[in-house]
């Protein structure tokens, strides 16, 4: 196996605090596309927008062993617990498991100040099997000056389950015309995890 250890930066999420949405999720999925479409078990997936929104990496464990920092604030952990519970519902593709030992853990939440412009960032520590490149470890900073520290939030929770997105290998998406469609929207988080974002990570982690 050769194996390339090196740790890069995901696109963090930048976001305007300010126009969190907290009504209900907006699905704007319906496209009129005529491209070529790529099947993704019984639903479809515009071929060009799955280009965009796959980054070429994946999990290399299909397990998410997810510990979460007791520092981080109790409003954020409970935002984090409940992105893990929706992502689980979302997919049967990946696992996810809250584990309460650091050391097992491939995705871990630590909470800290990042910048102003940034509210979550995920660092991600990757090594490359043959033709395909995996993440190992994903380390996902909330900043929770942005969030409810006290209790759960809308805003809090989207922003772990975008995070978790890059977790899995989505990318940040900047396509305007995707910007109610997925999770991945790299601004202000309007809607939660869609069915764009069903059919990405199932079709990605159905190849081999
Ligand atoms: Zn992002």
């Amino acid at each position: 196996m050769k194996k390339i250890k090196l740790v890069t930066l995901a696109a963090a999420l930048l976001i305007s605090v300010s126009t969190f949405s907290s009504v209900g999720t907006v699905f704007a999925a319906s496209t009129n596309n005529k491209n070529q479409t790529t099947k993704v078990g019984k639903s479809s997936i515009p071929t060009k927008y799955l280009n965009e929104m796959l980054t070429g990496l994946k999990s290399r464990s299909t397990t998410l062993n997810i510990f979460i920092e007791p520092n981080n604030p109790i409003g954020i952990q409970q935002d984090i617990k409940w992105a893990v519970n929706d992502w689980s519902k979302s997919t049967d593709k990946v696992k996810f498991k809250i584990v309460n030992d650091r050391n097992i853990a491939n995705v871990r939440f630590t909470t800290g100040q990042i910048s102003q412009l940034r509210v979550a960032m995920t660092f991600k520590d990757q090594s490359t099997t043959g033709n395909q490149t995996y993440i190992d470890r994903a380390t996902i900073k909330i900043d929770p000056a942005n969030f409810d520290k006290t209790k759960i939030s809308n805003g809090g929770i989207r922003v772990a389950e975008h995070e978790l997105g890059h977790a899995m290998g989505l990318a940040d998406i900047h396509d305007t015309n995707l910007k109610y469609s997925t999770i991945m929207w790299y601004l202000d988080p309007n809607t939660g995890i869609t069915q764009y974002d069903r059919d990405a990570i199932r079709y990605l982690y159905q190849i081999k």
